[in-house]
This record gives C-alpha cells, structure tokens and sequence, in this order.
C-alpha cells in the first residue's frame, strides 16, 4: 500500500489518518509499517510512544507513490526510488546501504554493469537483489558486533566497529569533543570530514560496551545503539522484544498479558507447569510471527 502525497506536506497511508507538517512523511510511513506489520489500526498510539526511538530521518529519493516498502531487522528498509530502482535505507544510521561495499553479493556484478558513483551504487535492478543485499547487511553487522564484544577492548578495529553503531548526529557530537591537538591533526590534508581521534573512538567503545547490555535482560548484541535502546525499552516494559523489533502486535500484547498473569498465578505452583504453558503459547503463536521479519508493508 503506497503512500500518498494529499497535499501540501500532508501524507496519507492507504485510507489513513492524513499527517501534515515538517515530520508527515515519517510519521505516514511508521503508521504504514505498523499496520501493515501487525494489522493493528490504531497503531497511532503505538507509534507515539514516549521514546525517541523512532525519530529516524526518510530520505527523499525515495519515491513518494511507493508500491511497498519492506522491513529487515527492524531497520533496514527497502523500497523504490523515483527512478523505479531498489534501494537500502538504514533507519538507524541514516545512510544507503550500497553494494559499493566489498562484502556486497552485488559488489563485482554491479561495477560492470554501472558506474561506481552514486546514486548508482546505491540502487539494485531488483527487489531480490536488494533483500540479499540487506540479508548480507543485517548479518554482516551482527558478526561484527559479536566479533567487538569479545575483542580486546583497546583494540583500534573494534573502535571502528563501535563508530559503525552510532547516527551520524552522534559522530558528529563525538567530533565536538576534540581537544585543540586533535582539531590541529583533524585539518591535515589526509584526514576526511569524518576522522575522529583514536582517544575519542576507545572512549566511544569502552561507552558504548556499558550502553548496549540490556539492564533487563543483559543480550548486548545489538545492530546499533538505537536497536538496543528499542530493545531496552520494551524488555522493561514487556519482558520480551516485538517480534518486527518496531511494534507490538496486539497478538503479541495479549499473549505477553497472558504469559505474565499466569506467571503471577502460578508463582506458588511448580515451575514446570509454568515452562510448558509458555512453550505451548509460544508453538501456537509461532506461525503468526514466522513471516514478520521482512514484512511486506
Ligand atoms: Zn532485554
């Protein structure tokens, strides 16, 4: 279901509510992947909720009669541009997500067919090339901040592992926190927009090591910082992650409900009965979440 352009900054999805204003676009799409994602109509108050996990930035490439967009990981959006070609937006970071990229399954079919300059390498002919693209992403991210918690905490790679974790808002605001030295080295000739002294990464490493471990649960590995704050949030409130790792699914919402009142009831009783009605709700639950991950929205 695409959304529209209803008027003057005013969006709609689908039969919607029509948002206007500076954030409409975003605020008409979260309520297209909310709904489409979990079927939940007043998937408003959902979106509002009082986190700033979501204030993520779209693109404006991105064609605004879209035929769909697809949701991996919780943030990794695929969808078309205005020229009809497929590309990767990383709602947590900002950015593309281009097969310009070493790791990319598209990285030497692409370069003979088109230019290594943007915008091409950030658009895919397909909607199949962009899914393996992104499942490669989702994946590679992941092995990464595995390979960062395990590693030497002083180590330099790990640092850059642990830059790739932060919005550019943030990188930015770690740029602010150079010494005078560091803003005198930063103005060298070889040095791009983006470097950042190694004393401010490890610092920003050792941080963020603290940071990602959910107080709730204590799971550290997390694609970026805003995914283990979406996390921490509902762990705390519902003792588990949605399912899209975006909403609760009012299935979801009535299962938790559930699983926490029989929890309550049963606390005097034997753990076993406890664990089986858990496994039991979770089996029958289980083909309702199956297709959640890369949601047709
Ligand atoms: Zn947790």
């Amino acid at each position: 279901m695409p959304v529209r352009k209803v008027g003057k900054n005013c969006y709609q999805w689908g039969n919607q509510k029509v948002y206007c204003g500076t954030d409409a676009k975003r605020k008409a799409i979260l309520q297209g992947i909310a709904i489409e994602n979990t079927g939940w109509k007043e998937a408003e108050n959902e979106i509002d909720v009082k986190t700033n996990h979501y204030s993520f930035v779209l693109p404006a490439e991105f064609d605004e009669n879209n035929e769909a967009f697809y949701l991996v990981s919780g943030y990794l959006l695929i969808s078309t541009d205005k020229e009809g070609k497929w590309r990767v937006w990383d709602l947590d970071k900002g950015e593309w997500r281009g097969w310009n990229w070493i790791d990319s399954p598209f990285y030497k079919a692409y370069q003979k067919k088109y230019p290594l300059t943007p915008p091409h390498y950030f658009q895919f002919d397909t909607l199949q090339d962009a899914e393996k693209h992104t499942s490669k992403v989702a994946l590679t991210r992941l092995k990464n901040v595995i390979k960062w918690i395990e590693g030497d905490e002083d180590s330099l790679h790990g640092s850059d592992i642990a830059l790739s974790l932060i919005s550019k808002g943030k990188r930015s605001a770690l740029r602010m926190k150079m010494d005078s030295k560091e803003k005198e080295m930063a103005r060298h000739p070889n040095r791009s927009q983006r470097w950042i002294p190694d004393r401010l990464r490890k610092e920003l490493s050792n941080e963020l090591r603290k940071q990602m471990v959910c107080p709730t649960c204590g799971e550290a590995v997390f694609p970026s910082l805003l995914a283990a704050q979406r996390h921490h949030f509902y762990c705390e409130k519902y003792g588990k992650q949605p399912s899209n790792y975006l909403f609760m699914t009012p299935l979801e919402l009535l299962m938790f409900d559930f699983v926490k009142t029989k929890k309550e009831a049963e606390s005097f009783q034997t753990p076993i009965i406890f664990i089986s009605g858990i496994a039991l709700l979770l089996g029958m639950a289980l083909p309702y979440f199956l297709d959640s991950r890369a949601d047709k929205v």
